[in-house]
């Protein structure tokens, strides 16, 4: 069966209805092939308006609804996301050319933060705060935003969605999403899959709560520009964030800026290195190197250099690369062209500044219009040209290092951390690269690679976006406003001393 005629069954059987498929101006290609599966209608300026307009409406009813009970929507979304996992994961294969497991992998994400939402509807605490006036009492309030606005990449088409639309949704506010204009087609079938959830749930959520905007990012811009948007939430590169944070500050909304990662791993003298090998390889590799944690960046300490990156090397000549779809390849394609472009440029840069590249070269396949590259992994002299920037496809950078203190003043030294790991056995370097002094980035790990966070953390936190949040610990906050209530059970208002009015 040809892709687009699996497509459009997949598509089906989600509940999105054929005519949605075509006819529009927008040409959705699977990287897998390359060919088009379907051709999908965008937004204009003033059908932006009018979803958000929609989504305001449903907010005002919507954040009368009692958190439990707003829980319950949620855990419904979940359960018809545990009814339809192939469905949806083989379509986040077809339309970015993930692996099977990595694209199941990513609608279980989708399935834990639901989970963790409907806990969380039960849990918006608010604290009661020791007053200094007598007969009073000071407590602090957490009500429903409004709408939120959010803006995903191409690269977890639907799981970043789910980890902010599960808290709006049980923090009371509605949802206007935006996703990438590269992956149309698994976002609607998420709106179908929640229209699902909302007709099971009944009358009390209201029309509107979920509006999908699919377009570019002019459509982009203009919910980031809209009034009645309070919070964006944005995922993408930080050449997006840098335009999007702006903006949101020009008119004092909040943002979540889930920006680049140019991550980092530090391999110790102490470390196990069977175990970093594999994290190494996985972090690296995986999805094709279109993470937004994927290990780009690794400092080997030099008594263990020559036990490491041979063997490394080895990984990367020998993994298989291909076709998704037919489960047998562990890297799939990039997701275009200029995906292609710039990785081939960014090695040209990294030869120039005296690296040593192995790999990187294009996997012929039958299909002119995909994309295949076996990883590249390239030793560097020092930290210079590309390797201070994230190229998002799966290249390596691997360093040599004798102190440890300087490879962590390296590990800090670029713009775009997001993720961190090191690899040691001793005690004082592990606890060091955790501590203030130690990693800058949001997500700092020991023995462990830098991608695959759990939802139950606080995900994400770039350091130049000061971090943003997202997913779970208090990350709810953020879909809410606080309000400090001050009540007075006294006879008497106190007021500064020495201050009386005649009030008779
Ligand atoms: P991208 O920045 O090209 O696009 C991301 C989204 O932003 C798209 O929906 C796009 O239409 C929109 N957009 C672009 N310019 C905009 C503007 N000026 N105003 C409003 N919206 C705009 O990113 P991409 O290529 O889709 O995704 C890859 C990038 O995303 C990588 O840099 C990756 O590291 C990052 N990413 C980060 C996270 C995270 O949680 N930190 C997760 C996934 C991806």
């Amino acid at each position: 069966m040809s892709i687009a005629k699996e497509t459009g069954e997949l598509l089906s059987k989600l509940g999105v209805s054929g005519s949605a498929l075509s006819g529009g101006d927008l040409v959705v290609r699977s990287p897998v092939t390359g060919e088009e599966i379907a051709r999908v209608g965008q937004v204009s300026g003033a059908d932006v308006g009018k979803a958000i307009d929609a989504a305001h409406a449903a907010f005002l009813k919507w954040r009368l609804v009692p958190a439990p009970r707003r829980g319950e929507l949620v855990r419904l979304l979940g359960e018809e996301l545990r009814a339809h996992k192939e469905e949806l994961g083989r379509l986040v294969s077809i339309e970015v050319g993930k692996i099977p497991s990595e694209g199941l992998g990513e609608v279980q994400e989708m399935i834990d933060i639901c989970d963790f939402a409907v806990g969380l509807s039960r849990q918006l605490y608010g604290l009661t705060i020791a007053t200094e006036r007598s007969g009073h009492r000071m407590m602090e309030t957490w009500h429903p935003l409004g709408v939120v606005g959010v803006i995903s990449a191409f690269n977890f088409p639907v799981a970043v969605w789910s980890w902010n639309a599960a808290l709006a949704l049980v923090c009371g506010d509605s949802v206007v999403w935006k996703p990438s204009e590269k992956t149309p087609l698994t976002a609607l079938a998420c709106e179908a899959i929640f229209a699902r959830a909302v007709k099971r749930f009944g009358d009390d959520a209201p029309e509107g709560l979920l509006k999908v905007l699919i377009g570019g990012a002019d459509a982009g811009e203009a919910l980031v520009d809209h009034a009645k948007v309070p919070l964006v939430s944005a995922t993408g590169s930080t050449r997006m964030g840098r335009a999007v944070g702006p903006r949101l500050a020009g008119r004092f909304a909040r943002a979540i800026l889930e920006l680049g990662g140019n991550n980092a791993g530090i391999v110790c003298p102490s470390a196990d290195l069977d175990m970093a090998l594999r994290a190494i390889a996985f972090g690296a590799m995986g999805t094709a190197g279109q993470r937004c944690t994927t290990l780009r960046r690794l400092f080997v300490h030099e008594s263990v250099y020559d036990q490491i990156v041979p063997r490394l090397k080895k990984a990367y000549e020998s993994v298989s690369v291909g076709n998704p779809l037919e489960g047998k390849a562990l890297v799939g394609p990039l997701i275009d062209k200029s995906a292609f472009d710039n990785m081939q440029k960014a090695l040209e840069a990294a030869k120039a500044a005296g690296g040593s590249v192995t790999g990187g070269a294009r996997v012929e396949t039958d299909h002119a219009g995909a994309y295949y590259v076996r990883p590249a992994i390239v030793e560097m002299p020092s930290q210079t040209g590309p390797v201070l920037e994230e190229t998002f496809a799966p290249i390596l950078y691997v360093m040599k290092y004798a102190d440890f203190d300087d490879a962590l003043a390296q590990h800090n030294a670029v713009g775009a951390g997001l993720s961190s790991s090191i690899f040691t056995r001793d005690l004082q370097e592990a606890e060091r690269f955790l501590s203030a002094e130690g990693s800058d980035c949001g997500i700092a790990n020991v023995n462990i690679g830098t991608s695959g966070a759990e939802i139950g953390g606080a995900f994400g936190g770039e350091k130049e976006t000061g971090g943003g949040r997202e997913s779970g610990s208090d990350a709810w906050k953020a879909y809410m406003r606080r309000a400090t209530n001050t009540i007075n059970y006294s006879k008497a208002l106190p007021l500064a001393q020495g201050v009386s009015f005649d009030i008779d």
